[in-house]
């Protein structure tokens, strides 16, 4: 009963900080849940189809060019012979319903340069200064990254001056210095929604490195579902003499002296430890795991201060028709209805909104449903807690019904297709079902949300002042990287190493 380290959750960040310490020599207790590891990085069956539960696209990992953050990570960790990934070929394309415009983008940097031209003229000079900036911000990361929280400031200014400038502004911001031209800037913020935050509050910082990530190393996806990628590191895992149990809640972690002790599961039993990863939220970990007194004041003020990101809503069609037959010719589609990102983060805080992301993952992966039909997902999110206050158990069926009948008249209308006559099988997500799924608060997918003051680089710089209890860690979304894959793949990382580094490890 006694380990080097626990961790709770099998989630993206909880596998990779189980496999990363696992690999050190430690010796590690994975408790999850659930009958299966992934959190929602994993996949389910109806009818005829496997649908992915999340994955849309992945950044950071370039089969071609075999770079990226994720690649060298999956490559130190003995996992890239065990995964087998696709790259996408166009970046997004996206509509404004009000303005009836459409915009596709492509993959490479000259490419996305020279398209944005023909969409917007004169734009070349500030899309070329933006992407060399992009590399810079690349490497400053890097550094970052490789120096373990021991960051030299003056190696910052001499050599990363230009990210040291633009650190602490938002996207919005430095575009605007960049002179980039309104409606570029527009096209160019189309990805605000998967950092949950407007243009105007994300970390240029931050949308830089996702959307380069994205532009030059194309977005990749997993062949066989995201399921696959997390059966790869669990099983990587295992063979490395990992102990995990599956179908185990912990219900409470152990403190004593401000130090973590433990964990007790929901089948009675006590695993001791000294270092505890929470692949969960502080919420649940200071609101529920911890006994009230044993929570430190300061946990609790940082907890309750932040604000929860995104909740989800997903439709998972499977169609009858090809894509072709379908007329579905792009891969994703960022449905807006105008393109001004800050209008529409606040549209999205009401339920009926319209605003959503389509995926048609036969467009990268051809036969990833049966011959001559479709897997199409309509996603949309929510910032605020309205859904909860809605829903109750006598409406909570018509209200999913209802929803996505809307998102696919939407889907439809935006797109000029008829879906609604080729719908094989239907299910639908709302932020009930992540909530039953991940145990996190509200059905919350993205953690917390992004903001000026409270973002990527500050939580980075912080990690150590907001480690309120000795030996407890947290990975994945609600951790100082944010959501996504790559963020919480690198969280779980991160914070693995870090403990070793505090325990005196290697
Ligand atoms: C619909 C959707 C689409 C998305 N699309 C993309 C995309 O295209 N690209 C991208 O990069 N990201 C995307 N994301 C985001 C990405 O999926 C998440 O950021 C990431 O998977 C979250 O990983 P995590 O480490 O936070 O763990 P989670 O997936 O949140 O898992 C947490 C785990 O902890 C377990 N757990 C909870 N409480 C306990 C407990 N008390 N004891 C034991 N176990 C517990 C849960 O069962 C769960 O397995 C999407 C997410 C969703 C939902």
């Amino acid at each position: 009963m006694n380990y080097d380290a626990i961790v709770i959750g099998a989630g993206n960040g909880g596998l990779i900080a189980s496999l990363t310490l696992q690999k050190k020599g430690k010796k590690v207790l994975l408790l999850e849940s659930h009958n299966t590891v992934g959190g929602v990085a994993t996949s389910f069956i109806r009818g005829r189809f496997e649908f992915e539960a999340s994955l849309h696209e992945l950044c950071g990992f370039s089969n071609v060019l075999q770079e990226g953050e994720v690649y060298k990570l999956f490559k130190n960790l003995d996992l890239l012979d065990k995964v087998k990934m696709q790259d996408i070929n166009e970046t997004f394309h996206v509509i404004s319903l009000d303005n009836k415009e459409e915009y596709t983008m492509p993959v490479g940097v000259e490419n996305f340069i020279n398209k944005m031209e023909e969409y917007v003229p004169n734009s070349k000079e500030s899309m070329t200064s933006f992407f060399q900036l992009c590399e810079e911000i690349e490497e400053a990361l890097q550094y970052l990254n490789d120096c373990h929280g021991k960051v030299d400031v003056n190696v910052l200014k001499e050599k990363y001056y230009n990210f040291m400038i633009c650190a602490s502004y938002s996207l919005e911001k430095v575009l605007e210095s960049l002179k980039m031209p309104k409606k570029a800037r527009e096209i160019l913020s189309t990805y605000w929604v998967y950092l949950g935050s407007p243009s105007t509050e994300i970390s240029f910082v931050h949308y830089a490195s996702m959307i380069y990530s994205y532009v030059k190393l194309h977005p990749t996806i997993s062949l066989k579902k995201s399921h696959e990628l997390s059966m790869a590191i669990y099983e990587e895992f295992l063979k490395s003499n990992g102990e995990a149990k599956l179908l185990t809640t912990v219900n409470k972690i152990i403190v004593e002296d401000n130090e973590v002790k433990g964990v007790i599961t929901s089948d009675g039993k006590t695993y001791y430890a000294k270092i505890v990863i929470a692949n969960v939220s502080p919420n649940l970990v200071y609101g529920k795991l911890i006994e009230k007194d044993k929570v430190p004041k300061k946990a609790r003020q940082l907890t309750n201060a932040r604000i929860l990101g995104a909740r989800g809503i997903c439709v998972y069609l499977g169609l009858n028709k090809s894509p072709e037959e379908l007329g579905l010719k792009n891969y994703s589609y960022f449905i807006y209805h105008t393109l001004d990102s800050k209008k529409e983060f606040e549209r999205m805080k009401k339920l009926k909104n319209d605003n959503m992301v389509g995926v048609v993952i036969n467009n990268a992966v051809p036969n990833a449903s049966p011959k001559g039909t479709t897997i199409l997902y309509l996603t949309g999110l929510l910032f605020s807690d309205i859904f909860s206050n809605i829903a109750n158990k006598d409406n909570y069926f018509e209200l999913k019904d209802a929803i996505a009948q809307n998102f696919i008249e939407v889907f439809e209308e935006a797109t000029n297709t008829n879906i609604s006559d080729a719908i094989e099988e239907i299910e639908v997500a709302t932020p009930l079902t992540f909530a039953r799924y991940t145990n996190h608060p509200d059905g919350v997918i993205y953690g917390y949300l992004a903001k000026k003051s409270d973002n990527l680089l500050p939580r980075m710089m912080n990690k150590d002042a907001e480690e309120y209890i000795k030996g407890l860690y947290f990975a994945g979304g609600f951790a100082n990287r944010l959501d996504g894959y790559s963020s919480t793949y690198k969280s779980g990382e991160m914070v693995a190493l870090e403990a070793l580094d505090k325990e005196g490890g290697k």
